[in-house]
């Protein structure tokens, strides 16, 4: 059974997103050996990770967009659901978090366009 970010083609930009996120979370958690490398104070690469991590939230909760609503769904669910089960909401979606839109054509609307 596919997912609603399969089904509104979404998937590819979700996990490309998350793992933007993640690239741009990785900094903060080495900030020492950063430091080290670039000859800089571990404040600043501290200040600059912080910067680059809310970047990178930012990014992942814009990723995903329901076609019906408008709503971003990455945002909703990061408000609603529990913080262990984010990224599991979020890849078996069924439906827009918010109205519900299944992102189910009808047979009509398998036809390809020209
Ligand atoms: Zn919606």
């Amino acid at each position: 059974m596919s997912t609603w970010l399969q089904r509104t083609r979404q998937e590819a930009r979700f996990y490309a997103a998350a793992a933007l996120t993640v690239a741009c979370l990785l900094p903060i958690a080495f900030t020492d050996t950063v430091s080290e490398w670039l000859g800089v104070e571990e404040l600043l690469v501290g200040l600059l990770s912080l910067g680059l991590a809310v970047v990178g939230l930012v990014v992942f909760g814009r990723a995903v967009r329901c076609p019906r609503c408008g709503t971003r769904a990455v945002w909703q669910v990061l408000r609603t659901a529990p913080s262990d089960r984010w990224f599991g909401t979020l890849r078996k979606l069924q439906a827009c978090p918010r109205c519900g839109d299944r992102a189910e054509r009808t047979p009509a609307s398998h036809t390809p366009r020209r």
